[in-house]
């Protein structure tokens, strides 16, 4: 199962992504985590990168392309993979296309998460993330066992730079201007499916089981 899953910051795209990588057994490749974790490791990539993430721009295609294209070469990607927040451009989504139709394979769905930007204000500001493993909490409706410690490795959880206000707003700008056209891509090839994204984790997680069953049904 290749899936591709859609969704502005705050919509539950990483819990969903991680979700649907478990349910199917395929990893969950997700070029935000990827970027995190070259910046935490200080790596040549992570250096490259660090100003855009910083200031919520987006990352230049030929740098993205390249490590997801990487990524996809690794053993585990060979029975499928979910990606998460790739494609974002036009030149990221023509480039997957011929690599997908190289490596003959193809997209089996695209999920797009609705949600609305009350719901999404107020998960954001309250998400933290460990900065070790990359699971993810929200203060509220999914917060660690133990105050401000990762459930998973026991590192002290964070807020991400870039859930901040001032940042969030133009995260919206910047995926608002770009993902219109490329859902419009995908849902003229039959492939796209709008799940709300406003419900529980639960709640959502049906949604986008059903959604995935009914489209590849056919
Ligand atoms: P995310 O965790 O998906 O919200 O991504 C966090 C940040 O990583 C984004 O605000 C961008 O700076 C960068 N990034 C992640 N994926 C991409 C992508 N496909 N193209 C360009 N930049 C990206």
């Amino acid at each position: 199962m290749r899936i591709i899953v859609f969704g502005p910051p705050g919509s539950g795209k990483g819990t969903h992504s991680a979700i649907l990588a478990n349910t199917y057994g395929i990893p969950h490749v997700s070029t935000g985590d990827m970027f995190r974790e070259h910046v935490a490791k200080c790596t040549k990539l992570g250096m490259e990168v660090e100003g855009y993430l910083r200031a919520g721009k987006y990352v230049p295609n030929d740098i993205v392309n390249r490590m997801v294209f990487e990524r996809l070469d690794a053993d585990d990607c060979k029975m499928g993979f979910v990606l998460d927040g790739y494609p974002r451009t036009w030149g990221q989504l023509i480039a997957l296309d011929e690599e997908i139709k190289r490596r003959g394979w193809k997209i089996d769905a695209v999920v797009n998460l609705r949600v609305s930007e009350e719901v999404m204000i107020k998960r954001l500001s309250a998400r933290r993330v460990c900065p070790k493993c990359n699971a993810i909490y929200h203060l509220i409706n999914m917060p660690p066992k133990v105050d401000e410690i990762c459930d998973v490795c026991g590192t002290a959880i964070i807020q991400r730079e870039d859930d901040k206000p001032e940042v969030i707003k133009m995260r919206l700008k910047v995926y608002e201007e770009e993902s219109s056209s490329l859902l419009k891509y995908y849902r003229e090839r039959g492939l796209a499916v709008d799940v709300n994204a406003d419900g529980t984790v639960e709640e959502v997680a049906m949604g986008i089981k059903k959604a995935i069953e009914e489209l590849t049904s056919h």
